[in-house]
């Protein structure tokens, strides 16, 4: 049976993604490791493909953003400046019948109670101590915690602590990337022929200790940030914070999310030094949760570093002479949070009995497969040859897949349930005649084409 919106959406998704490889739990065969996941075949491809399309976004359509790829591994003093070592981290309590241990502040919204990550240790457990008959623990559902107590957020490793100034404080990985452009914003300065207002962009992995991490790869131990931090002169905040809040909307709408599934959610309580905050919330089928900050920072980030690096990190002002530490505006995604937050958007269930499908409707350009070619028939060589032909010329351009195995029915559900846009069949006509049957993954509609209109069908549709 058809069903698009049933509560259990989240639970198809997630057999989906391990049966036809998007994602796999860590370390399966050993019991797994939570918390972490590994991306399959169709997954790595997903998810290269929205880091392509917030790289392209970022750095190739504009012309005032950069690159970076800095190091995971920092200097401790790095935490130390940016408020992490003291300050990040989540008030964790624990279910004393089942002994889960649990974020506070989930817990309490759960309960239809604010609470907020950013209170103090105090205020939190006050809050706490009001509410305690409406919370629950959803393990064992008993009513008993711990009082709440920070836990820092940040994985220290062990790295080659033996000698510098560092050598009493552990090495952590990173928590979050956009440190890493900080402390690299004169370097880039002084190399990239950029003026402010300028930005830089980076994607890579981040590390947090999170306490609770279910919902799949909504929160994971180790996970992809793309953020891009964007250097401006201070009386210009508004502006470009108003600039940013578009443009990341206009993302998600042209990565085909559909608007109706997208909201701001603007944060009252902000931290001391930030100016404006929102987030871009996704209606998951947990209900609407944060995809990417958008965040005014003042000269927080520049200033911390600034004093505890002791290095000037002011910028001269060649239009005006004028001397200031730049405010920044950052924009701060994850990459495995758009990955479900696609999937949720673009998995169907459609037809019934014979002709149930699931389909995922994703966008041409993000969809892991573009183009899969079939041989009608996998024990007629030549058509098998024709098929081989068809794909030789165009996967230089596309993602192709080859199958030849089961009937076209099968083959086509395959394709659906793994989002490719377009099938191609070659039949015995297509020997005659040089074409092939094209079928479109959403209206299910075929036609003829030639191949060598294929490409040309491919650059406009693709
Ligand atoms: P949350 O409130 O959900 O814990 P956050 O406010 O701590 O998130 P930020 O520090 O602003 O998140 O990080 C920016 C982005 O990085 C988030 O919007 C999210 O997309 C992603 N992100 C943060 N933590 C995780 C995580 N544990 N797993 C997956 N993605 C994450």
């Amino acid at each position: 049976m058809a069903s698009n919106n049933s509560e259990n959406k989240m639970e198809k998704i997630v057999s989906l993604c391990k049966r036809r490889g998007f994602v796999f739990p860590s370390s399966e065969i050993y019991n797994g490791f939570p918390a972490v996941y590994d991306y399959g075949s169709y997954g790595v491809e997903l998810a290269n493909n929205i880091k392509i399309a917030w790289w392209k976004s970022m750095t190739q359509y504009r012309q005032d953003v950069v690159g970076l790829d800095s190091a995971i591994f920092m200097s401790p003093k790095i935490w130390e400046a940016s408020g992490h070592v003291k300050g990040f981290s989540d008030p964790l309590t624990e279910c004393r019948k089942c002994h889960s241990r649990l974020r506070l502040d989930s817990l309490l919204e759960e309960a239809g109670v604010f609470a907020d990550e950013k209170m103090s240790e105090e205020e939190i457990n006050e809050i706490f101590n009001q509410n305690k008959d409406k919370i629950k623990c959803p393990n064992c559902g008993a009513q008993d915690f711990t009082p709440g107590k920070s836990f820092n957020l940040l994985v220290k490793s062990n790295l080659g602590n033996f000698t510098g100034d560092w050598s009493k404080e552990p090495a952590y990985l990173r928590g979050e990337t956009c440190q890493g452009i900080y402390v690299n914003y004169k370097n880039v300065l002084d190399s990239a022929r950029v003026k402010i207002p300028f930005g830089i962009a980076q994607i890579g992995k981040a590390f947090r200790n999170e306490i609770t991490a279910r919902q799949f790869i909504f929160r994971t131990r180790e996970f992809e940030q793309m953020e891009m931090q964007y250097f401006i002169k201070p009386d210009t905040q508004e502006k470009y914070y108003n600039e940013w809040k578009e443009a990341r909307w206009k993302f998600y709408l042209d990565l085909g999310i559909k608007e109706e599934n997208l909201k701001w959610h603007k944060h009252e309580n902000l931290v001391f030094y930030a100016k404006e905050a929102y987030d871009i919330e996704y209606n998951f089928p947990f209900g609407f949760k944060e995809l990417e900050g958008i965040h005014a920072r003042g000269n927080y980030d520049l200033n911390q570093h600034s004093k505890f690096s002791g290095k000037d990190l002011t910028y001269l002002d060649p239009s005006d002479n004028s001397r200031f530490l730049p405010n920044i505006v950052e924009t701060s995604a994850g990459v495995g949070r758009t990955f479900l937050a696609v999937l949720s958007d673009a998995y169907c269930e459609e037809g019934e009995g014979e002709n149930f499908r699931v389909v995922l409707k994703i966008s041409a350009k993000l969809a892991p497969v573009k183009i899969a070619v079939f041989p009608l028939l996998k024990n007629k060589p030549e058509l098998v040859a024709k098929a081989k032909e068809v794909f030789d010329v165009l996967k230089f351009d596309w993602k192709c897949e080859f199958d030849d195995n089961g009937n076209i029915g099968k083959r086509y559900r395959r394709q659906d349930e793994i989002g490719t846009p377009y099938c191609l069949t070659v039949d015995f006509e297509s020997l005659e005649n040089n074409d092939v049957t094209l079928r479109d993954r959403d209206s299910m509609k075929q036609e003829r084409i030639k191949i060598d209109d294929l490409a040309e069908y491919f650059k406009k549709n693709i």
